[in-house]
């Protein structure tokens, strides 16, 4: 019997396709800004020195006992004041229906699998681009996609005006999918002004904004800061929902630590909305894993700890950050004639650089530097000791 007979080879990701690729490259010169993972200016992979610390705490007490269907409760609990703020009234209000979730892939799915079950006739906006992903996720619950205005190739900013358009045009309390942060792969977020602008007009459609902030305090190297969004749309008063990751934040890539809230209009609805998150999670994975989310509550516990944590987080926002100008300069030192002011007007962990797929074939092939043919540069790949042949390959490949 071959029951599997018709089953084709699954497409490649087009991202951990660049990865394969690389470590396959035998090139002493090869570099890799593909991975949307940190490291730090020798290349390499970082734990976080509170992370080596909460673990050494954990080390002594910890069990292998399931968690609740729900997560970690205190967790949960730290997360929110993140993203809604440590004295959040809607906190305190109970009004936040919150899961553990499997990191922020399993946050979005989650939502989509909710999404689809309780509202079985909506759809999903998202703009384009977006991160590959967040298709797949909406395709597999279900539900189907429109997109909205976002990036705009001339300027590599935000289209603003397009945006607000399509939120004028999408029918009244349509879903819009939002990054809260660092926007994936393009690195355009709106100003505070166009934010506030934003919500405005999602609240004058009745539409629901989802915000996946995979990001916060790698952006500007604050959490606070980077929950700007979220803080304007919650004084307008929306309901919402949060995809929340500790992968990058934290470095917990593999510990798959996350959470999904969704703010409810009390704290009766919350109960209600919460145990059906719950019945979503109970046959996929019954419930979440343990030692990441111990881990974070460890170290949002712990006032020491947690200020080690925003120091380190902002250290990588800060490479980051130092890397963008690094490499802005290096082009212009080489008498680079286009603009680079995008690599630095944006913001987060990526840059995109506006280089055509044959751009990025040639920095392959030529220059053994590996990315997305989209042009996305993972500025977490450029170190001190690669910027400067970086910027000649980018150079030689842009003039
Ligand atoms: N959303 C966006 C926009 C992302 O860039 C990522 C990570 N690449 C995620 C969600 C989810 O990452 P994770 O599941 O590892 O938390």
């Amino acid at each position: 019997m071959s029951w599997w007979r018709s089953v084709e080879p699954a497409p490649k990701d087009p991202i951990l396709g660049v990865t394969e690729a690389f470590l396959a490259d035998p090139s002493p010169e090869k570099i890799n800004v593909g991975v949307g993972a940190y490291r730090d200016d020798k290349g390499k992979p970082v734990v976080l020195e509170c992370v080596r610390e909460a673990e050494r705490r954990i080390a002594g007490n910890l069990n292998m006992e399931y968690l609740p269907m729900g997560g970690s409760v205190n967790m949960v609990e730290e997360t929110l004041k993140l993203a809604y703020g440590e004295n959040s009234e809607l906190i305190k209000d109970k009004r936040i229906a919150a899961v553990q979730a499997l990191s922020g892939t399993g946050a979005c799915r989650l939502f989509a699998d909710f999404q689809k079950r309780f509202c079985p006739d909506s759809q999903i906006y998202i703009p384009v681009p977006t991160w590959a992903n967040h298709h797949n996720i909406w395709r597999d619950a279900h539900v189907p996609q429109k997109t909205f205005h976002y990036y705009h190739p001339q300027s590599k900013g935000l289209d603003f005006a397009g945006l607000v358009d399509d939120i004028k045009n999408a029918p009244n309390g349509s879903f819009f999918l939002l990054h809260a942060c660092a926007h994936n792969p393009t690195g355009v977020d709106p100003s505070e002004e166009q934010w506030k602008e934003i919500s405005k007009k999602i609240k004058e459609k009745g539409h629901f904004p989802f915000f996946d902030m995979a990001y916060q305090g790698f952006a500007s190297g604050d959490p606070e800061r980077d929950a700007k969004a979220i803080r304007i749309f919650l004084e307008d008063g929306h309901l919402l929902g949060i995809a929340q990751s500790y992968a990058k934040n934290m470095g917990l890539y593999g510990q798959r630590v996350g959470c999904l809230s969704v703010l409810c209009e009390d704290e009766k609805q919350a109960v209600a909305v919460k145990s059906q998150l719950q019945m979503l999670a109970r046959p996929m994975y019954s419930n979440p894993p343990v030692h990441g989310a111990l881990i974070v509550s460890t170290i949002l516990g712990d006032p020491d700890l947690k200020k080690l944590w925003l120091k380190e987080v902002k250290g990588m926002a800060d490479r980051i950050i130092g890397m963008r100008t690094a490499l802005r300069e290096n082009l212009e030192k080489l008498g680079s004639p286009l603009s680079w002011e995008h690599i630095t007007n944006q913001i987060g962990m990526f840059c995109y650089s506006g280089m055509t797929p044959e751009q990025v074939d040639r920095l392959t092939n030529e220059f053994h530097i590996y990315m997305t043919r989209n042009g996305r540069i993972s500025m977490a790949g450029v170190t001190t000791g690669n910027v400067g042949y970086l910027a000649n390959a980018i150079h030689e490949v842009t003039k």
